[in-house]
């Protein structure tokens, strides 16, 4: 053996010395070496150092006559043939490539002396093979985006041991049907409302109690209730001017209105609209978080990215989207244009001269800016109170069966004001809010009442569309079994499949995620 040291690399030569090698065709061990050639393995790091093995090995003639190899190279112990690393840094590599994938991977694998690059990580991460999970008894199924809105993929989840055990390439019935005559003895699924999996479980796994998931449950409730609430806008504007006209609320004093002076350009206009869109979009979130959902529900719910949806909560609100540049000249003399502000002064070029006097080196229109976004402040704000006279059907229904200690005051009393409404709309509420408990408390003994006196009700449709999925919706109320830990599992896949920038094909990520548990 011999070691040659580079700079940056080790290198160590060796010779094989067995006196005799098997043939990989027939078995028969030769002594009679052909010829030499030189294989080179990379090796693990030594001293901070790449390592490479340059091993001279062997060709070795087959002594049966019959067989049909003539030749063959001895196997070596350190890789298979024809690998160019050793099989202990292939098992880095890929410990590597799976928690970073490709690119990000190949980059911590040169620092640690272990150079790869991305492709071979995805290559190694590929050919890995999959130990096979212990058989699952109690599996959820949920859905995630593939290509959003347009692919959806499923992922399978042992909920015994919170494991990921198998991703499907789509949501049809078929394929998870054929997924769970595989795996006999599953005993339970837990999954969503829609069809397919319902069908898929009937046809693969007939024995296997169905449980409908809560969540999923109240979600379609919350749905049902909004479409009933959207057919109502007279009664939800009556409520919300009663909640408003309430004597509490006379203290929340208006904004100064717009000053008219300055005609709204239409880009203005369109940013007051998105604005107020994600003024909404806000108050919705808000309203499920004070619900006590949890933050990645509610991300599912609105579609809002969880990162954005953590800043918007710790903000206590949507970004404007002209914030002042904390620290500029001009807001260092914000107090005096406040002040002057509120005394009715919108004057730009006398409100500069002043604070020029203050010791201000800017220029008007910096000053002219500064009022303009004071002015879009104010008519955002006045914007958002009158939006608080007609909440949307979606909020309305969020806000009519959330529990009161969640909600302020003009809320409270907005929920009260419907619930002195038009009988239909006062009976659907009330049972809506009592399909909540039912759900909440597990009380499946009260299901069929529920059931019955919802049919006379605007919430027929909802409660036929639970008879036809009963067994699985009483399971609801009965096991403690639910898709939520799927969905945390889906947080993680998304993480995977942001990590690989889309270019990954479904067998990798399939690899990634179940590798990685
Ligand atoms: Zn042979």
């Amino acid at each position: 053996m011999d070691v040659s040291s580079a700079p940056d690399r080790t290198t160590i030569v060796a010779t094989p010395k067995a006196p005799s090698a098997a043939c990989p065709a027939c078995g028969n061990l030769s002594t009679r070496v052909h010829s030499r050639y030189q294989r080179v393995l990379a090796d693990l790091p030594w001293q901070g150092h790449a390592v490479a093995l340059r091993i001279r090995a062997r060709r070795f003639r087959c002594p049966e006559p019959a067989c049909s190899r003539r030749i063959f190279t001895e196997r070596l112990p350190a890789a298979a043939p024809r690998q160019r690393r050793t099989g202990r840094l292939a098992v880095i590599q890929r410990c590597i490539g799976l928690g970073m994938g490709g690119e990000p991977g190949s980059r911590l694998a040169a620092r640690l002396a272990m150079p790869v690059s991305g492709d071979t990580l995805l290559r190694l991460i590929r050919a890995a093979t999959l130990d096979p999970p212990p058989p699952p008894r109690i599996v959820g199924l949920d859905d995630w985006a593939w290509r959003r809105g347009r692919r959806y993929g499923t992922l399978v989840v042992d909920l015994e041991r919170n494991r990921p055990i198998e991703l499907l390439p789509d949501r049809q019935a078929d394929t998870v049907a054929a997924w769970l005559k595989a795996h006999p003895g599953i005993a339970l699924v837990a999954r969503d409302r829609a069809g397919a999996y319902a069908d898929g479980t009937r046809a693969g796994a007939p024995e296997a109690v169905q449980v409908a998931d809560r969540w999923h449950l109240l979600r379609n409730l919350g749905d049902a209730l909004q479409r009933i609430l959207d057919r109502h806008p007279q009664d939800l504007r009556a409520a919300a001017k009663a909640a408003v006209a309430a004597p509490s609320a006379a203290n929340e004093t208006l904004p100064p209105p717009p000053s008219p002076a300055r005609p709204v350009s239409p880009q203005r206009q369109a940013a007051l609209a998105r604005h107020a869109a994600r003024q909404a979009l806000f108050e919705e979130i808000a309203a499920l978080h004070a619900q006590g959902w949890s933050q990645s529900r509610i991300a599912q719910a609105t579609g809002l990215d969880r990162k954005t949806l953590r800043r918007w909560l710790r903000l206590g609100r949507p970004p404007t989207w002209q914030q002042p540049r904390h620290g500029s000249a001009v807001e260092r003399h914000a107090d005096h244009l406040r002040r002057r502000w509120d005394e009715g002064c919108r004057n730009a070029t006398q409100l500069w001269r002043e604070i020029q006097a203050l010791g201000y080196a800017g220029r008007p229109g910096t000053v002219r800016d500064w009022l303009r976004r004071r002015r879009l402040r104010a008519t955002s704000s006045a914007a958002s109170m009158a939006r608080w006279k007609t909440p949307s059907g979606r909020r309305a229904a969020w806000l009519v069966v959330a529990d009161a200690e969640k909600l302020d005051a003009t809320e409270r009393r907005f929920a009260e004001a419907l619930l002195a409404g038009p009988v239909a709309l006062v009976e659907v509420i009330e049972l809506a809010r009592e399909f909540r408990r039912m759900v909440r408390e597990r009380q499946p003994e009260r299901l069929d009442g529920w059931l019955g006196a919802a049919a006379s009700t605007a919430l027929r449709g909802f409660a036929d569309s639970l008879r036809r999925d009963l067994a699985a919706v009483r399971a609801a109320l009965t096991e403690p079994w639910s898709t939520s830990p799927v969905e945390g599992q889906i947080s993680r896949l998304k993480m995977i499949k942001r990590q690989m920038y889309g270019r990954a094909g479904f067998d990798l990520l399939r690899q990634r995620v179940l590798l990685a548990a």
